[in-house]
């Protein structure tokens, strides 16, 4: 069983971009605004990491060593679990961009090198706003349960919930994805990470603390078990 407390969970931004002081410049920045920043520098590559750990969005330079960022827009909106993965494509000026946003690629957003820090990051909190409400925001709402993620506070109704670090990432995970079903293998990647060593079964002894708390009154239990699948969080 993890023993320590996890690290708040931060939207995953990965940067693909060949550009080293670029790179080194977004992953400063992203870092900064508080996202948790994953980088590479070719098209093949990317497609790996992404496979091998979902992003919340993707920074996606156009002219990049071998896969292109336009193909690797195009494998990836082709596929089903990466169809909406937001993905902000940086292009060069002039002709190139206006050319690439005519291909149509299935990009979220484009921006235009050189670009401000500034500008990016407006652009970055718009997609992830826009596509994922939950994402971006400091208090997100989900039926009568809200979740304050700056104040690490919870409430059903009027009523204050108190949470343990891990019910708190496993109910604020949920709310990014209400109505979506996810296997205890997802979870356990999402909520305490890829790289720690948790049996699948810890996630059921979470769920049921959380439901603990979350259920106090006669009022319904918002997370489904869902049979051979997993748990939702009710919509
Ligand atoms: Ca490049």
């Amino acid at each position: 069983m993890a023993t320590e407390a996890p690290a708040p969970l931060r939207p995953y931004i990965l940067v693909v971009e060949d550009e080293d002081s670029l790179a080194t410049l977004l992953q400063y920045n992203l870092d900064k605004e508080g996202y948790q920043v994953g980088q590479c520098a070719d098209g093949e590559e990317a497609l790996i990491r992404i496979d091998e750990k979902q992003p919340d969005l993707v920074i996606l330079d156009w002219m990049l060593p071998t896969v292109s960022g336009i193909e690797v827009c195009r494998r990836l909106r082709q596929r089903t679990d990466t169809r909406n993965l937001p993905i902000i494509m940086l292009t060069a000026r002039g002709e190139e961009s206006d050319r690439i946003r005519g291909l149509d690629t299935g990009a979220d957003d484009y921006v235009v090198k050189p670009f401000s820090m500034t500008e990016l990051c407006a652009r970055v909190r718009a997609v992830l706003r826009r596509i994922r409400p939950g994402l971006a925001e400091d208090r997100v709402r989900h039926g009568d349960l809200m979740i304050d993620r700056v104040a690490h506070r919870v409430k059903r109704g009027a009523q204050e919930v108190h949470l343990g670090p891990t019910e708190f990432r496993l109910l604020d995970y949920f709310m990014q994805h209400p109505g979506r079903v996810f296997s205890r293998e997802q979870l356990l990647d999402a909520v305490w990470g890829s790289d720690v060593y948790v049996e699948t079964r810890t996630v059921d002894v979470h769920i049921g603390r959380l439901r603990r708390a979350l259920n106090t009154e006669d009022n319904n239990d918002p997370i489904r078990t869902v049979r051979s699948a997993g748990y939702a969080l009710d919509v």
